[in-house]
């Protein structure tokens, strides 16, 4: 069976205990894509020089963050490493040209825990992650995806974890239940409009085209893991947005399917 390979936006990690409209949404969306073999979790809580896969037969819980609520410090989730498909995802990204790491020992971030715990929350399907590479360019993450796309057609499937939208400063001081501001709200419609229209390379170069892109990534670890996902995408397959909304006032929590 073959899988998309799917960007989704994690938001804060309160959002494994919340009840809104992407929780919601992603409890549904596991269910709706089915059971993969395993998971790939491209996630922008892992961030190395070079691309890396996990490779521990059993990954363990990692809570990086902060000041946040004590039940999100007693979630556990930890699946199966997903062993044989990171030594194919290695080998993937060699052929390709890319050095590669593995890491034995990594478990797995709130990038990969928060979004997985609401869509698959047994934690039975064997996961592996892939580290970004903030420092690299948008090209980089998109060339990524393409060389990991055979993995789709082996029931694997490819879970790119960012945000659509990540301004943490401009979250915190938000005012609850303000209005969205027109600088998320336009940058989130021009990546809307750029997949629909399956422009990649403007795509590609987000950072001069996306309006507000720094505004709304002064960092872009949690956009880049849409690249990879789109990389992983068939040529030619129309994206679909699978789910739009946003939370804690600034952060655009869209996700997209790339079949
Ligand atoms: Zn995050």
């Amino acid at each position: 069976m073959r899988f998309p390979s799917v960007f989704v936006s994690h938001g804060a990690p309160t959002l494994a205990v919340e009840d809104n409209p992407a929780s919601r949404f992603l409890r549904a969306f596991g269910a709706e894509l089915g059971r993969p073999r395993a998971i790939l979790v491209v996630s922008a809580h892992w961030d190395t020089v070079v691309p890396t896969v996990s490779t521990a037969p059993r990954l363990e819980t990692i809570h990086d963050f902060g000041g946040f609520d004590p039940a999100l410090y007693a979630i556990r989730y930890e699946p199966p490493g997903a062993v044989e498909t990171a030594t194919r995802a290695q080998s993937l990204l060699q052929e390709a040209g890319f050095a590669v790491r593995a890491d034995p020992v990594r478990g797995i971030d709130h990038g990969g825990w928060v979004p997985l715990s609401l869509m698959y929350p047994a934690a039975d399907i064997p996961v592996l992650q892939l580290s970004v590479q903030s420092r690299l360019a948008a090209g980089h993450h998109f060339r990524l995806g393409q060389a990991l796309r055979p993995l789709r057609d082996a029931g694997v499937l490819i879970l790119a974890s960012g945000s659509l939208t990540h301004n943490l400063r401009e979250a915190f001081r938000a005012i609850p239940g303000a209005p969205t501001p027109t600088w998320v709200t336009e940058f989130g419609e021009w990546v809307a409009r750029t997949l629909a229209e399956q422009r990649i390379d403007d795509v590609l170069d987000y950072e001069r085209l996306g309006p507000h892109a720094r505004q709304n990534h002064p960092t872009v670890e949690h956009f880049v893991p849409l690249l990879v996902a789109l990389g992983a995408g068939t040529p030619d397959a129309l994206p679909r947005r699978v789910h739009a909304s946003t939370t804690l006032g600034v952060l655009a929590m869209d996700a997209y399917a790339f079949d």
